[in-house]
C-alpha cells in the first residue's frame, strides 16, 4: 500500500523509518515526494492539496494529523471519500494533563494569586476541597471522557454534556443539542472540549456565560470561532467570571495588542494543550491502516452529516 503524508517533516521522517521496519508492505511517501500517484491510497495531512482527488484518482481516504477534522473543508471534498482523525493514547493523555492543570490551577485560585505577586501581595483566601467544586465538561467524546475520568478520581463533583447519551462512572451527564441549564448552572468550572461545527461555532458567547454560576471559570481546549472574544472580556469584567485559561483562539496567533494578552484574568497558551506524539500514533495509524486492509471500518471516522 502507498501512502503520502503531508506534514511536519520531522514526524513524517519517524513514521517513514517505523513503518519500514513494522510493516514492509506499506510505503509512506514524504510529501513533495508522492511516488507514482495513482498507487496512492491513503493522504495523510493536516492541509491536503487544492487538486486532491485529480492529483491522486484513486485515493481511498483522507487521514488527519490532528484530533479534529475542520481544518478541512469538507464541501469540497467527494462526498464518499472517508475522512479519519487521529486518536491516539498520547494525544489523548496530553489534554488529560493539560485540562487536569488548569482545572487545579483555577480550582487553587492560582490567578488571582498570580496577580497578588506581581504586586508583591501576602495575603491567602480561604480554598475548597476538589468536591465541592463542581466541574462541568462539555462534549464527552474520546478527549471529554478521558478528562471527566482524570477529575473525578482527584475528587472533583464532575458533570458533563454531549450530543447523545453518554455514561462514565462518577459523571453526571447530560445530553441535547444545546447545553442544559441546569448543567450550565452548576458548573464553576466549565471545559470546552467540542469539536467545531456549525452547532458549536459562537457558543461561548454571553448568553452561555449569563447562565453559570457568578466567579465561574473557563477552560476554552476545543477550537478558536467556538468562543465570542468579546463575551468573554465583558464577562470577565463584569465578575460574570473570574478567570479562563485559553488555549485555542480566532485568529491563531492573535494579533499584536489582542487584550487576550494582558489580561490579568487570562492564561493564554498557544494551542499546545495536546499534539500527536509521533511514536503512540505511528502505532494508531499502521493498526487503522490494518483495519482498512481487513476491511473494517478505521477509528476515528468523521460522520460528514454531523461535521465531527
Ligand atoms: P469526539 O468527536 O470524540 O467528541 C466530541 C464530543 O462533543 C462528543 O461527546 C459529542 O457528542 C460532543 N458534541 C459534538 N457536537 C455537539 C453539540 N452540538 N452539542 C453537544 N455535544 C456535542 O472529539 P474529541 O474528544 O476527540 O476531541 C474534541 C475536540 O477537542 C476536537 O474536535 C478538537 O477541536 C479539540 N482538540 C483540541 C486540542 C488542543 O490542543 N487544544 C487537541 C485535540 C483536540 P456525542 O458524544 O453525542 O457525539
Amino acid at each position: 500500500m502507498h501512502i503520502v503524508y503531508k506534514s511536519e517533516p520531522v514526524r513524517g521522517a519517524h513514521w517513514q523509518r517505523w513503518l519500514a521496519q513494522q510493516a514492509p508492505d506499506i510505503q509512506l511517501h514524504i510529501w513533495p515526494e508522492i511516488g507514482d500517484p495513482a498507487e496512492v491510497e491513503m493522504l495523510i495531512a493536516w492541509q491536503p492539496p487544492d487538486d486532491l482527488t485529480t492529483l491522486f484518482p484513486n485515493l481511498k481516504a483522507l487521514l488527519s494529523v490532528g484530533a479534529g477534522a475542520d481544518q478541512f473543508d469538507l464541501s469540497q471534498l467527494p462526498p464518499d471519500l472517508p475522512v479519519v482523525r487521529m486518536i491516539e493514547p498520547g494525544l489523548t493523555q496530553g489534554m488529560v494533563e493539560y485540562v487536569t492543570f488548569a482545572v487545579l490551577g483555577l480550582h487553587r485560585d492560582m490567578p488571582r494569586y498570580l496577580q497578588q505577586q506581581r504586586q508583591q501581595q501576602w495575603l491567602g483566601h480561604a480554598s475548597l476541597p476538589a468536591g465541592k467544586r463542581r466541574v462541568g465538561v462539555m462534549g464527552l467524546g474520546e478527549l471529554g471522557q478521558a478528562v471527566a475520568a482524570q477529575l473525578v478520581s482527584l475528587g472533583f463533583d464532575c458533570s458533563g454534556w454531549s450530543r447523545t447519551p453518554r455514561m462514565i462512572d462518577g459523571v453526571t451527564c447530560w445530553h441535547g443539542e444545546q447545553p442544559p441549564g441546569d448543567f450550565l448552572a452548576r458548573s464553576d468550572i466549565l471545559i470546552c472540549l467540542l469539536p467545531l461545527t456549525d452547532s458549536t461555532r459562537g457558543m461561548l458567547n454571553q448568553q452561555l456565560f449569563r447562565q453559570l454560576p457568578r466567579d465561574a471559570a473557563l477552560v476554552q481546549v476545543g477550537r478558536g470561532p467556538q468562543l465570542n472574544q468579546d463575551h468573554l472580556l465583558a464577562a470577565l469584567d463584569s465578575g460574570q467570571l473570574r478567570a479562563a485559561v485559553i488555549d485555542v483562539t480566532d485568529p491563531e496567533p492573535l494579533p499584536p495588542g489582542h487584550a487576550f494578552w494582558t489580561h490579568p484574568a487570562i492564561w493564554l497558551t498557544p494551542h499546545i494543550a495536546s499534539q500527536t506524539q509521533t511514536e503512540s500514533a505511528a502505532a494508531a495509524l499502521l493498526a487503522n491502516l490494518r483495519r482498512y486492509q481487513r476491511g473494517e471500518a478505521m477509528v476515528g471516522l468523521i460522520d460528514r452529516r454531523r461535521g465531527y
